[in-house]
């Protein structure tokens, strides 16, 4: 099966073919740590990790960088807002971001540089421009000459002679073109400044991430990700410097990511509508957030709703009941088993189970041909609820839970692991959910009493109050389920 990915660049899907046979190098822009994460920022990091988790399982090995941007104008003014000092503003928030990442099991990242640890790199890098012409300094600031760059605005298919505004830099008075971006930036009293060749100064944030991706990947690599809100100016601008600085490509393959939108709105500080990634851990099992952001392809907008929220809860807790039911069965966990189904289809004692086998090693196919096209992770989602459906028609067809039979439960359990297996791949089913905690031990055992009340309530014929306390944990939002080998229940 062949990879196929979508190359912002050429605007065509395209074969991968990686730089180097075997090896994949990723850079990802990372966040600028003014403020705390929200959850915009962990939608290309949970893409990526199952970018990578993907490449690994087709046997690449792969390198994946994000940067941490902690100088930048943002932070200057953040600073100054809050009279917080800036290396502790971006102390704090840069934690803050990785908690989220460990949460969210975001686990692939090889390096997490920063700018102001790679600020040597980074003047070089301006030097070799400076010195090839491409690059010119004024005041203590140093401009990139867009002129200079044949190719400047393929990324977004831009004329650079129209190019009037949208470059986050206002000084630029004595800028040869419009368009000219600063690579460096001359120090103002009390900001972060470095020595350099034109005087104290801080560098450009676009400079940041060429010099960077260069220095842990190479001039070449294979694919830049970013927000869809990056293209321009950041990606285009990293392009023209290191493209012109080298004579080579930079990144093969260019992939955005589409942005969030809250209820509809794209999320602002002036819509009231940020949802930080360590509130809505609070509010959700980091699974769930994981499982909502893959539901939507990676390059389409994520709409969060409260009902989108609701309906992955359902959704992951389908998959969840079906493990809980398989391990009820077959007396152990598809999280830990290693049973194959492919090692039992050809020893199917009976036409169902060899059915059944087939359909479901047609389903991982059917995965992994969705991953192939441009990490179709949505479409992936969509074959594990077939997937799930199949085990437990099979689990009902064969009436496993009244009628058990070794190879019948084989059979189920090894669905299961499949299921968790191709999970995996997106970095889902990694642990069992978190069973209730200590503190909730009560109410299991409250549970438990109701549970008994009901069923007395019921061998006497007293099916009103049966039903009575059916209903009134409904309106709990806790459902009861009659199983032949007796009743449990969940919290929807
Ligand atoms: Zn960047």
């Amino acid at each position: 099966m062949t990879l196929r990915v979508y190359n912002t660049l050429t605007g065509e899907k395209e074969l991968f073919e990686p730089v180097e046979p075997g090896k994949v190098k990723i850079y990802l822009c990372g966040p600028t740590v003014y403020r705390y994460s929200h959850i915009g920022h962990a939608v290309g990091p949970v893409i990526f990790d199952t970018i990578k988790r993907y490449l690994a399982f087709k046997a690449y090995e792969v390198t994946w960088i994000v940067n941490i941007t902690d100088v930048d104008d943002k932070l200057i003014e953040e600073s100054a807002l809050t009279g917080e000092p800036i290396e502790a503003i971006a102390t704090r928030v840069t934690e803050d971001y990785l908690k989220a990442m460990r949460d969210l099991d975001v686990v692939g990242i090889d390096h997490l540089p920063k700018a102001t640890e790679h600020i040597g790199a980074i003047v070089t890098l301006i030097e070799r421009l400076v010195a090839a012409g491409a690059a010119y300094p004024v005041d203590g600031d140093v401009y990139f000459d867009i002129a200079k760059d044949a190719d400047y605005g393929k990324l977004t298919h831009r004329d650079p002679a129209e190019q009037t505004s949208g470059t986050r830099d206002l000084r630029g008075g004595s800028k040869r073109n419009p368009g000219d971006f600063a690579l460096w930036k001359a120090a103002k009293p009390g900001e972060p400044a470095w020595d350099s060749p034109w005087g104290k100064g801080r560098p450009g944030w676009h400079i940041e991430c060429s010099a960077m991706a260069m220095q842990y990947l190479g001039e070449t690599f294979d694919m830049h990700g970013g927000g869809m809100d990056l293209k321009f100016p950041h990606h285009e601008n990293e392009i023209a410097q290191s493209e012109t600085a080298t004579g080579k490509p930079f990144a093969k393959y260019w992939m955005h990511n589409g942005l969030t939108r809250i209820n509809t709105k794209k999320a602002s500080k002036s819509e009231g509508n940020v949802k930080l990634i360590h509130d809505l851990l609070e509010q959700f099992p980091p699974e769930t957030l994981r499982f909502f952001i893959l539901s939507t392809h990676y390059r389409r907008p994520i709409d969060f709703t409260d009902e989108a929220m609701e309906n992955t809860t359902k959704a992951i807790a389908t998959f969840h009941r079906l493990f809980e039911r398989v391990e009820r069965l077959a007396g152990s966990s598809p999280y830990t088993m290693d049973l194959r189904l492919e090692g039992l289809v050809n020893d199917a004692q009976s036409e169902a189970d060899r059915e059944y086998a087939q359909a479901a090693l047609g389903q991982k196919l059917a995965l992994l041909e969705r991953m192939d096209d441009d990490f179709n992770t949505a479409g992936a989602i969509a074959v594990l609820h077939d997937l799930a459906a199949l085990v437990n028609r099979f689990i009902d067809e064969q009436q496993l839970e009244t009628k058990p039979r070794p190879d019948g439960l084989n059979f189920a359990m090894a669905g299961a692991v499949m299921l968790v297996e191709l999970g995996r791949l997106l970095g889902l089913f990694l642990r069992p959910p978190k069973k209730a905690e200590p503190g909730d031990s009560l109410a299991g055992e409250l549970m438990q009493v109701l549970i008994t009340l009901r069923k007395e309530a019921r061998a006497s014929k007293n099916y009103a109050l049966g039903d009575r306390i059916r209903d009134l944990l409904a309106g709990l939002k806790i459902k009861l389920e009659d199983r032949p080998d007796g009743t449990g229940w969940r919290k929807e």
